[in-house]
């Protein structure tokens, strides 16, 4: 399971695909899967009769099939089993508890009984206390500072998400990223066809500064119809954070010199977000080459930086 407790989509799907199959023989995780939430939310509560606690509801507001929070329209299968409208969509029309005929039954007294609710926002086992009305929870949700962030890593689809600890430890022992303590640098970037130039070009380097971590991108990419390098900061943490900080990257050779100075922006924002607003050091590939030295035939770019905490 992804950190956090999300399920994510292919458990979902290859769980749907499981009770669709049916062979006449349920195995026993099909058996397990028709008790838990389901049978949890039917079974009287033993603890206190007559007091409907907001867990009690929540349970009973679980999809039996997706285990997440169901939201308007729910429906309900001829015999009164739950199910939310995500994975409705999904069964074909049988009832993945009962396998019966789904057909096309509102539960409105569910629905109603939710709005009466509250509850915790779904990170909570992240670090937010937050507790919502059961219809702003999914809004906040999306915006919540402790929902997981996305793996930084650009170039490689990579759908691992997670706490900043994660995805530093991730990002080391899979990626097999460098990682560099210190807020100034001198980094080398060398290629010996820089004719040949397609998107996937590009290296991630973190630093460890200020106790916090940075991530250097450094790419090729056509900006319009030129060959262009780029290279930004992404700062491990909230929009917030990032702005607390500053960085500068200096690259040159010749007697020439580029610098720009500018503010780390959240790994929230896309690797690509970032890029396609060119809100870093570009060297158009011409400058790069005479940089470089030589007779043009090589990269040899050298870029300095330093990193500061804005007071
Ligand atoms: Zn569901
Ligand atoms: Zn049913
Ligand atoms: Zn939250
Ligand atoms: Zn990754």
């Amino acid at each position: 399971m992804a950190p956090g407790g999300i399920i994510n989509k292919e458990e979902i799907e290859s769980r749907i695909a499981y009770l669709d199959h049916d062979t006449g023989h349920p195995a026993t995780s099909n058996a397990e899967l028709r008790g838990s939430p389901f049978r949890k939310a039917a079974t009287p509560s033993t603890g206190n009769p007559g007091k409907q606690s907001t867990s009690n509801m929540q349970d009973l507001l679980d999809c039996p099939v997706c285990f997440t929070i169901m939201y308007p329209p729910i429906f309900q299968c001829p015999n009164g089993h739950t199910l939310c409208s995500h994975c409705r969509a999904r069964v074909k029309n049988s009832c993945p508890i009962c396998r019966g005929e789904l057909g096309n039954i509102r539960c409105l007294a569910l629905e109603k009984i939710a709005e009466s609710i509250e509850l915790p926002c779904k990170y909570q086992s992240m670090g937010c206390c937050d507790i919502f009305p059961y219809y702003s929870k999914p809004k906040h949700e999306k915006n919540c500072k402790y929902r997981p962030y996305n793996c930084p890593y650009a170039g490689a689809e990579c759908s691992v998400t997670g706490d900043i600890p994660l995805l530093v430890k991730h990002l080391r022992n899979e990626h097999k990223v460098d990682m560099h303590d210190g807020c100034t640098f001198n980094h080398r970037y060398v290629k010996s066809d820089p004719r040949e130039i397609d998107n996937a070009t590009w290296m991630l380097t973190v630093f460890n500064c200020f106790g916090r971590q940075f991530c250097l991108h450094f790419e090729t990419f056509h900006l319009g119809m030129s060959p262009v390098y780029m290279a930004f900061l992404r700062f491990m943490g909230t929009e917030d954070e990032a702005r607390e900080f500053s960085y500068s990257l200096e690259v040159g050779g010749n007697g020439r010199k580029l610098t720009w100075q500018g503010v780390p922006r959240s790994i929230r924002d896309s690797h690509q977000k970032v890029r396609d607003s060119q809100d870093g050091l570009i060297i158009q590939r011409n400058l790069a080459l005479f940089f470089s030295g030589g007779e043009r035939q090589e990269l040899k770019l050298k870029v300095s930086g330093r990193i500061w905490k804005e007071q």
